[in-house]
Order: structure tokens, then C-alpha cells, then sequence
């Protein structure tokens, strides 16, 4: 660290926009760096070398240095390769073709891969291997979930006394507390660590290695990406049997909202978009409209109101709920446009739900960005009846876009969205609480009964599109939490375990 408090950031995570993305973590890994050398960081980010990065043709090259990872006496090397954000922040890309070139980041829709402890335990061990041939000294490794969460038990049980490390803090961030890195114990051979840490107080979780246990017994702050997340994932409840952990490590934990990055998410500004608009000129969120019916091919009434869903298809999203209250909704009048990809059974619910709707839901099964920010700009209502949800970008998106939000109270959703009181004009979206298929319908009508009603239905727009979620403040969080990182592991903080029961 230098006297004026600038930090060497080193940051580890297996996706980041604009390289790779499968969801949310791309999102945090890709506008965090910026954000934090813009406040004048010396920031590093480090990833696997994906087969899309490579299609992608995004500016990369060979360094000529290798790295050694021994597995079980079989030295394996990685090359690693150069590039750097349109701000310079500079990016490693561990290249490693067998395990990270190919079609998908983590697995197919019928699956994980099956050697995905395999790539990530390799990801994880080239990313300490770097920074001790690339000689970096560190003030702070920064991993995000399971993927890296290795990384903070190599720097603390491995590398302690290793030079580049001295005084290293290891940060680890939750961004889905679901997803752990569960593998039988016989991949223990991949991680580089001692058998005396595959204990309960260590990374072994009912007889299996966990690897994002790894990343929060072992860091020295963990953080995560709501408050109200933060506490969620201390009960029983979210808290998918890590909760005593968390419990006990709560004076370390640290609830960071995730910020948005406005440079790509701004409809004023968006390439994407069939108009442009802004909150004092929104005829063009009109235009937007027109264009997603069109690419949805859905021909509705003039003036019926239209909610969109951008996401993964999986558990967590309320796909279930969602067609429980599916009837219900269309019957109050709103039709409905959906992309997303993820489980097959959740492939075919929502084509079977489309084929039913009399042309009123429209369902893309597909990955597209573009059609992403075409949504957040031509829905009014932006829905999300998670059963959790960590942060959630896409209501904080749907709020600049002037999309109202409907979602369900729980962890960053409850965070950012306020309900609408058309008694005050307060709020920016609607809420319920309950998972029924009763509560969220409740709550749909309850926003349509505002859809294109004045004064209201000018002011809750207004009132989202005046959100500002910019990331300048999260990471203003992070600095205080990377600080007090540091002290712990110069020992100037409260001891390891101290605090602990
Ligand atoms: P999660 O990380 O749980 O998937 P988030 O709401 O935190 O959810 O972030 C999701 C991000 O991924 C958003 O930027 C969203 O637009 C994007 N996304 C998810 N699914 C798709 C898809 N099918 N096509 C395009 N973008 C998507």
C-alpha cells in the first residue's frame, strides 16, 4: 500500500462482462475494477481463458509466460495471456484450452461439466501461481464465489510465508450463497491443500470439499451483494447450511450492493435500443415498445400493458410461481415477454405456457444482450418473483429505463425497490412478500391499477428513472472493507477467530 492509500487490487473470478457472462457476477467483475481505478486503484484482473473470448476476437496476447500447477506430482502449465478494458485496466487470462475452450463457462443444460473441479481448483492455483511469476504483491485478493473461493485458502493455509504475499488481505464475495463448488473428496488432490484442513472448522462440508466454505472460512472479510442478503443468508432459511458459519462470522461480513454500470445500462445512451429516451423525453420508451412486440411477434390491443423477464432459468427465479399465476395475469389484462436460458424443464414449461396464451407471452430461450436492454426498455413492468435473489441487476436496469419493477421482497430486490404509495407519489415499484402464486398476483394488480394513469403513472416512472445505483458507492464500501482486510492479515484486526463463537 502507498502512502496516499493506493491499493493493488489483485481480482479473480471466473466471468466478467465484456469477456464471458452467464449472469450477474460478469456484471460486478467487469464494472468493479473500473470503478475502483477510478478512484485511483492499481487494479488487476485475472480469468480463464474461455473458448468465447477467443470467437469474440477481443484483444489478447500471448505474454510468452507460463505457469506450473502441480496436481498430484503432474506438473500442468497454463500460459498467460494479455489484455486490458477500454480503460486499461490490465486483465490475465489463464490459458488452459483442455479445460476452459468450449462452447459453455460452467456446463450445458443438461448439466455442470463433470470436471469442473478439476478446471476451477487449476483456475484457483494459476491465479496464486501469477502473482508469484509475475511478482504483483498484492495488498488484496478479491475472489468471487466458488469458483475462487481456493484462492483465499492458498494464500492463508499455503503461501503464508511466501514474500509477494506478506500482509496480503484475502476478500470474498457471495454473489449466490446456492452454488457452493460441492466435489467428493477425492478431487482433494486437485486443490494443492493439506488433508488437515478437511475438517468441519475447514473446507469439508458432509463428507464433501466446498469450495465456497473454502473462500469464507479463509478470508479475511468476506462481503456480499445486499444487505439484506447479508442477514438472510445468517438463518436457516437461505442460508443452505452455512448459515452457523455465517453466524459466526458476521463482524466480517459485509452487505455491498452491487452498483450499475450506466455507461452500458442508460436508455439515453443505449445502442441497443430502436429510440433513445429520457425521464423529461419518453417518447422513444413508446418506440422501444413497438419494436419488442414486433421481435416477439406478439399483436396486441393498443395501450395493453406488456412486463418483461431477462434471466437465468433456474429454481431461484420464480419460474414456478410464475406459472401458477400465469392465467391469473393474463386475465387482468397484461401480456408478457420472456428471455432466458437455463434448466430444460424451464425450456419447455414456458414454450408449453406460450403456446396456451393466445398470443399474449412471448418466450426467446436464448442468451442475447441486446435483446436484454430491449426489454428493459420496451416493457413497462419489469418482473422478478424470485424465491431469493442475492442483489439482482436487472430491477436496478428496469429502473433506469423507467420499467416498473414487481417484485418479490427478498434480499437486493427488497433493498432497491420501494412500493409505490399513490397517497404520497412515493416509491418506484411494487412488492409482496408471501411465494404465492396469490401474493404476486396481488401485487401485479395492484400496479395496474396505475398503468397509464396520471399523475401516478408519470411520477413512479420518474421516481425510478431518478435511482442511482452508480458504482462509485460500492466501491467507496469496498475500499473501507479491503482496509480492513489488510489490518486483520497484518494482524493489526481482531485475531482470527476472536470474534468467533
Ligand atoms: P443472476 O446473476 O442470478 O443470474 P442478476 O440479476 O444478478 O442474476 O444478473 C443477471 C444478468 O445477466 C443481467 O445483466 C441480465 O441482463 C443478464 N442475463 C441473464 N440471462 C440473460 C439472457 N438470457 N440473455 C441476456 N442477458 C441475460
Amino acid at each position: 500500500m502507498t502512502e496516499e492509500g493506493k491499493l493493488k487490487i489483485l481480482m479473480a473470478s471466473s466471468e466478467a462482462v465484456p469477456y464471458a457472462k452467464t449472469g450477474g457476477l460478469a456484471d460486478v467483475a467487469g464494472a468493479l475494477p473500473r470503478a475502483l481505478r477510478a478512484r485511483g486503484h492499481d487494479v488487476r484482473l485475472v480469468l480463464p481463458y474461455y473458448g468465447c473470448i477467443r470467437k469474440a476476437n477481443l484483444p489478447a496476447c500471448d505474454t510468452g509466460i507460463s505457469v506450473p500447477v502441480t496436481i498430484s506430482g503432474r506438473t500442468e502449465t497454463a500460459r498467460i495471456w494479455e489484455s486490458a478494458m477500454d480503460d486499461g485496466t490490465p486483465v490475465s487470462l489463464i490459458r488452459k484450452d483442455g479445460y476452459y475452450d468450449r462452447d459453455e463457462l460452467y456446463g450445458t443444460a443438461e448439466g455442470d461439466y463433470h470436471d469442473n473441479a478439476e478446471r476451477f481448483c487449476f483456475f484457483s492455483r494459476a491465479v496464486v501461481a501469477l502473482a508469484k511469476r509475475m511478482g504483483i504483491a498484492p495488498d488484496i485478493v478479491h475472489c468471487h464465489d466458488w469458483q475462487t473461493g481456493l484462492v483465499c485458502a492458498l494464500l492463508k493455509v499455503v503461501e503464508r510465508a511466501h514474500p509477494v504475499f506478506a500482509g496480503t488481505g484475502a476478500v470474498f464475495t457471495i454473489h449466490n450463497l446456492a452454488y457452493q463448488g460441492l466435489f467428493w473428496h477425492y478431487d482433494m488432490h486437485l486443490t494443492g491443500l493439506p488433508w488437515n484442513v478437511f475438517t468441519a472448522e475447514g473446507i469439508e462440508f458432509y463428507g464433501k470439499i466446498n469450495l465456497l466454505k473454502a473462500g469464507i472460512v479463509y478470508a479475511d472479510a468476506i462481503t456480499t451483494v445486499s444487505r439484506r442478503y447479508s442477514e438472510e443468508i445468517q438463518g436457516a432459511e437461505l442460508g443452505c447450511g452455512l448459515e452457523g458459519l455465517l453466524a459466526r462470522r458476521r463482524g466480517d461480513l459485509h452487505g455491498i450492493l452491487n452498483g450499475a454500470d450506466y455507461r452500458q445500462w442508460d436508455p439515453a445512451s443505449d445502442p441497443h435500443l430502436a429510440a433513445r429516451y429520457t425521464p423529461d423525453a419518453l417518447e422513444g420508451k413508446a418506440r422501444c415498445k413497438e419494436d419488442l412486440l414486433r421481435l416477439f411477434g406478439l399483436n396486441l390491443p393498443p395501450g395493453t400493458p406488456l412486463a418483461g423477464m431477462v434471466g437465468r432459468m433456474a429454481d431461484q427465479k420464480g419460474y414456478d410461481l410464475l406459472a401458477a399465476a400465469l392465467p391469473g395475469l393474463l386475465d387482468a389484462g397484461l401480456a408478457l415477454v420472456i428471455l432466458g436460458k437455463g434448466e430444460e424443464r424451464y425450456h419447455r414449461l414456458l414454450r408449453h405456457l406460450a403456446k396456451g396464451s393466445s398470443g399474449r407471452l412471448g418466450v426467446k430461450i436464448a442468451f442475447d444482450n441486446a435483446l436484454a436492454h430491449k426489454i428493459e426498455a420496451g416493457a413497462d413492468y419489469y418482473l422478478m418473483p424470485s424465491r431469493y435473489e442475492p442483489c439482482g441487476l436487472n430491477q436496478i436496469y428496469s429502473l433506469r429505463y423507467g420499467t416498473v419493477p414487481i417484485v418479490r421482497a427478498v434480499g437486493g430486490l427488497d433493498d432497491t425497490v420501494s412500493a409505490y404509495a399513490p397517497a404520497t407519489g412515493e416509491g418506484n415499484g411494487f412488492k409482496f412478500v408471501p411465494y404465492t402464486a396469490g401474493a404476486f398476483l396481488g401485487a401485479v394488480r395492484e400496479a395496474l391499477k396505475i398503468f397509464e394513469r396520471e399523475p401516478h403513472w408519470t411520477r413512479i416512472r420518474r421516481n425510478a428513472m431518478a435511482c442511482d445505483f452508480s458504482w462509485d458507492r460500492s466501491a467507496r464500501e469496498y475500499e473501507r472493507v479491503y482496509r480492513e482486510a489488510i489490518l486483520r492479515a497484518r494482524g493489526g484486526g481482531r485475531g482470527r477467530g476472536g470474534d468467533r463463537a
